[in-house]
């Protein structure tokens, strides 16, 4: 018998696997604490939860024994109406991660490449490669703007579509329109990853009228607190929809998602206000952050923020931090080594984080 390594494709053996944040027992044994006790602000999840109406939904269905619709009407009708878009125009996936990877299985096969500008949301490179392909980073400018001229010269034929997160994940700046415009504007696939939009209010959904190859990302794990669930959705040409429909795992959306779904668009309200109090602790959190010195936060417009750190120190002060129960988002890589982000959580946890921040930071 083979080392059965041998038997695995070329560029499976060689994938870097994507770091997902760790469950709550994990992160408590890690610091010695109780699960209560963990400060959890790496997934930028939302610390209200989900919608009460969603328990009790989930709670009196009673059918869990049929299999969910794969043609998702329901969903796809109730979606059209809170984003004003045709249902022939909406895919909805198990997160939005799973329609990163059906995209990329549609548009992009082995040996091409898709260019995401850098640093951005890791699901991208790695689907692409779990896809045989290759992500091109085109590092962003000092201020972590979209350099589109360096995006345009970086596309070549191989290249099948470029990815811009809006608010980007983890700079928290928006992609421009006249940026998305005009790599629109070459006719290649453009994914506008419109995760964090309900923080922010800008969309470039009116741009799919005049442009068959934008897909829009939008997901309810951040704003309805869904992450658990997993309900993403793309909003799209009919043509590629009608293409992801045909050709997606049929019962990708679980009947426990759709209910969820449908419960949180029925409580938008609820919903709307927790997305206030956290927008309104995003800004606090910001005005603290300032105040720490060696600390530059970034200005945001999503639900976390990104904190420049002393030059060589980041690791450090990350370790800190996880010692003393509180679990921000390090990224090991050159260019992120000296940052964390952190989620906006509850108002005392910001208090806590901020405090210990100054504290460590201080040494
Ligand atoms: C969190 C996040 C996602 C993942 O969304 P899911 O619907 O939970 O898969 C996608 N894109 C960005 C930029 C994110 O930050």
């Amino acid at each position: 018998m083979r080392d059965v390594q041998d038997l695995l494709l070329p560029h499976i053996r060689r994938l870097n696997t994507y770091q997902g944040v760790d469950p709550m027992e994990v992160l408590a044994e890690q610091a010695g604490i109780p699960p209560e006790k963990v400060i959890r602000l790496n997934g930028n999840e939302n610390p209200y939860g989900p919608s009460p109406k969603v328990a009790k939904a989930l709670g009196s269905y009673q059918n869990y024994n049929h299999y969910p619709d794969p043609n998702q009407r329901r969903i796809r009708e109730a979606l059209s109406g809170y984003l004003s878009v045709e249902p022939e125009r909406i895919v909805v996936g198990n997160g939005s991660d799973e329609l990163i990877d059906l995209l990329l299985r549609i548009f992009m096969g082995p040996g091409e490449n898709i260019i995401i500008p850098a640093p951005t949301f890791g699901m991208y490179a790695f689907s692409a490669e779990v896809c045989g392909g290759e992500a091109i980073s085109v590092p962003r400018d000092d201020n972590f703007e979209i350099d589109v001229a360096a995006v345009k010269l970086a596309i070549t034929p191989k290249t099948k579509a470029v990815f811009f997160a809006s608010p980007n994940n983890p700079t928290g700046n928006i992609a421009t329109e006249s940026q998305i415009r005009s790599i629109l504007d070459i006719g290649i696939i453009v994914v506008v990853d419109e995760t964090y939009y309900e923080f922010c209010g800008h969309t470039v959904l009116p741009l799919l009228q005049d442009y068959p190859n934008l897909v829009v990302l939008r997901t309810f794990s951040k704003w309805a607190g869904l992450a658990g669930l997993r309900v993403g959705l793309g909003v799209m040409d009919p043509v590629i929809a009608q293409t992801i429909m045909s050709m997606k795992p049929p019962y990708n959306v679980n009947l426990a998602a759709e209910i969820a779904l449908i419960a949180s668009l029925e409580d938008r309200p609820t919903l709307i206000q927790r997305i206030k109090a956290i927008v309104e602790e995003r800004d606090r959190m910001m005005g603290l952050l300032q105040e720490v010195p060696g600390v530059k936060p970034w200005p945001s417009q999503a639900n976390f923020i990104l904190c420049g750190l002393p030059q060589g120190r980041g690791q450090e002060i990350f370790e800190g931090m996880c010692r003393r129960g509180i679990f921000p988002r390090y990224f090991n890589s050159s260019t992120l080594k000296d940052y964390m982000r952190i989620s906006v959580g509850l108002p005392e946890e910001t208090d806590r984080v901020v405090a210990a921040l100054a504290d460590l930071v201080r040494g």
